[in-house]
């Protein structure tokens, strides 16, 4: 982890320092977070915590997990004030209670955190307030105040600001190597950014149909620290100081609201049953589902068994899963999460023919689905059947254009059939969309030197090569 954030640490410092002269450049124009902070300079701050979030190990990949996070996120924000704003959400393997807002609407959210909230509201809430502090700028004011310090240092305050989330030791680590020791407090979100937040968050819960009422409720929780046990402390505190009056203050508002009751979607619970059937080894969790089930201990039945069916699978008892997969399938709604249970059960239990039947019935019903289309693909790969997966990822692409991994699966799928030039050219694609242009252009050259494609396939890397050259190098100039 530490690594990874140190090459956050260098990467911003660089983003700062170029900003800096242009911003000295600039005439002042009163706003100081306009003038030393654009929209663009956050844009290109985004992209590089977004390139480190790629590669990182501590950000979860599973694609059912990060996809419900994504439209939850997606749903809020458009109840928001800024819906030119862009949002960049992903989720943290982490088991503390936290999520953080980065410039450039970068927003992390932690496991713990979607653990540890009790109803889809209490997540919301939390993002809501985090929405909150990205539309008011808040952290983009905060280091256009810090004009006295080197840039350096605004870069590590940044960054301190992140990673104070959850390890506050590491922070200050960070700050050593930044030399920014003694400024912290600097950056904390003050009084009335906090309430500014909380404003936007609960007007962003109304009108997005959430229970405005679980704000207070868990920010109460919260500052009680009680339900929480020892791993999952709520660190949001630290970084968003939760005030009784500020809770207060949130409480009278929401008074005034009208009482509004709001069922959970069962993606909120289905999610939260993976993490769990995850988070620990596979008997201590099967044992606990088991429990849950047998005390009737649960807020949603059918996720309690969906979630013993996940940890069922990580210890291959087939048999067992298949007893509960036939449960949810009698008592609970047709969900495309099922489907693709039943479909990694026939791949772990290598039955080919029976998982590429589970996978093409199951997208047929749920065509834009992601996990379902990566799975498929995978398991096409997996048996040795590229063309199958090239098909398949040329069909769907089209509904994730910015999505690396599709790019990845192709490059997977052409260096299987051999073809040099398609899998680089893939590469590259990835590459791009991981933020790192250096290696899309690396690969792209590759893939013009391959040889191996026809005059229409080599006449398109050239040209994209050339785009990627160009975009580097503006990247190289002074554009703000
Ligand atoms: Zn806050």
């Amino acid at each position: 982890m530490k690594s990874n954030l140190t090459i956050i640490i260098l990467a911003m410092a660089s983003v700062f320092q170029f900003s800096c002269v242009s911003a000295n450049e600039l005439p002042d124009l009163g706003d100081v977070s306009a003038t030393v902070m654009s929209p663009l300079q956050e844009d290109a701050i985004a992209e590089q915590i977004l390139r480190e979030v790629a590669m990182s190990d501590d950000v979860l990949r599973d694609v059912e997990v990060t996809d419900y996070l994504k439209t939850l996120g997606t749903r809020l924000v458009a109840n928001g004030p800024e819906k030119q704003q862009k949002f960049h959400f992903f989720v943290v393997q982490d088991r503390s209670i936290n999520a953080f807002a980065m410039p450039g609407g970068v927003i992390g959210v932690h496991t713990g955190l979607m653990l540890g909230a009790n109803s889809e509201s209490e997540l919301a809430s939390v993002l809501g307030h985090e929405i909150g502090h990205v539309t008011q700028r808040h952290l983009a004011r905060m280091l256009a105040a810090q004009k006295t310090d080197t840039l350096k240092n605004i870069a590590g305050l940044a960054l301190a600001l992140l990673m104070s989330r959850s390890n506050p030791q590491l922070a200050s680590g960070a700050f050593t190597t930044v030399s920014a020791i003694g400024v912290q407090n600097k950056l904390d979100y003050t009084r009335e950014h906090e309430r500014e937040a909380d404003r936007i968050g609960l007007q962003i819960l109304d009108s997005g149909g959430f229970d405005v009422r679980a704000m207070p409720n868990f920010f109460g929780t919260l500052q009680r620290g009680s339900r929480f046990s020892e791993g999952s402390a709520p660190s949001f505190l630290r970084t968003h100081p939760l005030t009784s009056e500020r809770i207060a203050d949130v409480a009278n508002r929401v008074e005034q609201m009208p009482y509004r009751q709001v069922t959970d979607s069962v993606e909120f619970h289905y999610v939260r049953a993976k993490l769990r059937a995850t988070s620990s080894s596979s008997d201590a969790a099967i044992s606990l589902f088991e429990q849950n089930i047998r005390e009737q201990r649960y807020s949603n039945e059918a996720a309690e068994h969906y979630g013993l069916a996940v940890a069922l699978l990580r210890k291959n008892a087939f048999t067992q899963l298949e007893k509960e997969l036939a449960w949810l399938k009698k008592n609970a709604p047709p969900h495309a999460m099922f489907e693709n249970l039943s479909a990694r059960l026939e791949v772990a239990r290598n039955s080919p023919q029976n998982a590429a039947k589970k996978y093409a019935t199951a997208l047929e019903r749920y065509p834009d689905n992601r996990a379902l289309i990566y799975g498929y693909a995978e398991h096409f790969l997996a048996i040795k059947q590229p063309a199958d997966a090239v098909r398949l990822i040329l069909a769907k692409q089209n509904l994730y254009v910015d999505d690396p991994y599709f790019y990845d699966l192709l490059a997977k799928a052409y260096t299987m059939q051999n073809k040099v030039l398609l899998s680089h050219q893939a590469q590259s694609e990835a590459y791009y969309r991981k933020y790192d242009l250096a290696r899309a252009i690396e690969q792209m050259d590759l893939a013009a030197k391959a040889n191996d494609g026809d005059f229409y396939q080599q006449s398109i890397v050239e040209a994209r090569l050339k785009q990627l050259r160009q975009m580097l190098g503006d990247d190289k100039k002074p554009k703000y």
